[in-house]
């Protein structure tokens, strides 16, 4: 099974969250579970740690930093798994070891999240709001990405599109139980770790994707956060679309032409968006920046940027910046 996950584990973990805006935020807030909060010793399966780490990273990042973000997403702190995701060798074994054919399976709890000591690692959804979610069907034969992508939306939609709070049916331990959960507001973080030994990351508009040979490389939880934030900044600031547009698409490989000064001018932007959530989080983008001069062009993912001392130089800007009274 670890094979499998090395190749196809990027593909529908859902760090869930939604696209649609979010107009009583501050009321949702306010509002808390009723039940007991016990703060969890276990908040990843076994051997999904890192998974864990990620997670955790993302959600400061977008809650913490939600005044940034115009569109804000309701947010659970949930990272799921599911059968498409997996090559069929290897789904009798998450059938029995974690009765994924009952449902999408919790990898991993975020400790400051609304469902922690709520929801635990291992639990299985069956219902929200005590509609059943769709069953898995049509699981192809081999391991199919958009299959796999459209199963990953069909799960966190239904979830994401509860904005007060709302009841989650679990299977846990094969038994039946119902919890009351709160989502609450951040910036969009779908974040999902690859295992995989190329060191990427990158986003795509919604999604952020790193690789697990990535996150080794970091040296700590501030170059992690600065990575994961410089991505969200590109989806929270649209830049997918502005890549994609004629002038850029065009100039592309141009330094040195317009579409250059497009490009570094969003990559600094996201920069500055990136420091700001950071240092919101509790982070130290100064040192979280430092993974530039580290690694160097060793980060293909880094290419087009200002030069690694500038864009940590902007960063110690910002930093003092803040300090100003
Ligand atoms: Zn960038």
């Amino acid at each position: 099974m670890a094979d499998a996950l090395l190749a196809f584990g990027l593909l529908a973990q859902i760090m869930l969250g939604s696209t649609g805006s979010m107009a009583t935020t501050g009321k949702l807030q306010a509002e808390s579970s009723t039940a007991a909060r016990v703060v969890p010793v276990t908040t990843a399966l076994p051997g999904r740690e890192e998974d864990g780490r990620v997670a955790d990273i993302a959600f400061r990042l977008a809650v913490a930093g939600s005044k940034w973000c115009e569109v804000t997403e309701p947010t659970l702190g949930l990272v799921l798994q599911h059968l498409s995701q997996f090559e069929p060798g290897d789904r009798a074994g998450l059938v029995t070891g974690y009765a994924l054919d009952r449902g999408p399976g919790v990898i991993v709890v975020v400790p400051a999240g609304p469902t922690a000591g709520i929801v635990e690692p291992g639990d299985v959804l069956l219902a929200i709001d005590g509609t059943a979610l769709p069953p898995e069907v049509d699981l192809p034969a081999r391991f199919d990405a958009r299959i796999a992508h459209a199963r990953a939306d069909a799960i966190a939609d239904p979830l994401a599109a509860k904005t007060a709070p709302f009841t989650i049916t679990l299977l846990r331990r094969g038994v039946v139980s119902t919890v009351r959960v709160t989502p609450v507001s951040g910036c969009p973080s779908y974040v999902h770790l690859a295992r995989s030994r190329q060191r990427n990351a990158y986003a795509d508009g919604r999604h952020v994707f790193l690789t697990t040979g990535l996150v080794a490389r970091m040296r700590d939880d501030d170059e992690l956060a600065f990575v994961v934030a410089h991505e969200m900044a590109h989806n929270i600031l649209r830049h997918a679309t502005l890549m994609r547009s004629d002038s850029v698409k065009h100039g592309l490989g141009h330094t040195l032409g317009t579409s250059g000064r497009i490009v570094r001018q969003a990559e600094r932007d996201a920069d500055t968006l990136a420091g700001a959530l950071m240092i919101d989080a509790g982070f130290d983008p100064v040192r979280g920046a430092a993974v530039l001069a580290r690694l160097g062009n060793d980060l293909g993912l880094f290419a087009a940027h200002d030069s690694a001392g500038r864009r940590i130089a902007a960063m110690q800007a910002l930093v003092a910046a803040q300090r100003m009274p």
